[in-house]
């Protein structure tokens, strides 16, 4: 294991203390997670804590839901992954996997058992958020991400697949509202509350745990320097109070005092 890992699974174990969330490692293992419970063809997209999109296109996916009565419990556990995906320390911009050039439609079943599929490429302890294409606002969440992701500077190839998983989830027959089990809705729905469109948090910032100080650090689009540049300040000391990384003395693993953290400003 890297030394990138343990720190990982150090800002993993202080969010599990504050937190409950569901992990890649959940998904795959737990009979009821949503990808264990999707159709074996069907389409799926998994968002993942490290896509710096993944927290935006969650809280989409909320006010989607929420306009189309989504019982509260479903609404609660998605606020939980948005919470635990924004607070997930390494942020990247998404790239492109596989070198055939071909855009591949994910299913469940490649998700579940492909080695090289994004629910087995993530940290085990990393935040994910499945969206199967049966769930009535998948394509306008996976097309969300599409616009999101090109905005945030990611490669043309990796917005066209998304944009080809939005297609194959609108081709998917069978919708039904999360959580109800309902194919569609019924009739007599009571009159949902109107809910504000989100204001989407774009805005990076460095935060210091220890001092509190907030610095911007970029908006949309960014690039991958200047993700890389982020990544390694956030493992030194703090420029402003001069704080620096403490290592465990029981479990040797590195806690930061710096993270990040996305804002509307
Ligand atoms: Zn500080």
């Amino acid at each position: 294991m890297t030394i990138k890992q343990d720190a990982l699974s150090a800002t993993a174990s202080s969010l599990r203390a504050v937190m409950s969330y569901v992990s890649a490692s959940d998904e795959l293992t737990a009979p009821t997670s949503v990808i264990n419970q999707a159709r074996a063809d069907e389409p799926v997209f998994v968002l993942r804590a490290r896509d710096m999109v993944a927290t935006a296109t969650i809280e989409w996916w909320l006010w989607c839901a929420r306009n189309r009565g989504v019982p509260a419990e479903k609404l609660e556990r998605a606020e939980r992954q948005r919470r635990a995906a924004d607070l997930w320390i390494d942020k990247r911009l998404p790239t492109v996997t596989g070198t055939d050039g071909r855009t591949i439609v994910r299913t469940a079943r490649l998700e579940r058992e492909d080695r090289d599929s994004v629910l087995n490429s993530c940290h085990p302890d990393e935040p994910v958020f499945v969206i199967v294409a049966s769930d009535a606002v998948s394509t306008e969440v996976v097309e969300f991400w599409a616009f999101m992701a090109e905005r945030h500077g990611a490669p043309a190839r990796k917005v066209e697949g998304a944009m080809e998983v939005a297609k194959a989830m609108a081709r998917w027959q069978e919708k039904r509202i999360v959580g109800t089990g309902a194919r569609r809705l019924a009739e007599a729905q009571p009159p949902l509350a109107e809910v504000p469109r989100p204001r989407h948090k774009t805005v990076m910032h460095l935060l210091c745990v220890e001092c509190g100080h907030d610095e911007r650090l970029g908006e949309p689009p960014f690039d991958e320097e200047l993700l890389a540049t982020v990544r390694e300040t956030c493992e030194g000391p703090c420029p402003a109070c001069g704080a620096e990384p403490k290592t465990d003395a029981a479990s040797g693993q590195i806690r930061r005092v710096l993270t990040t953290s996305m804002t509307t400003e």
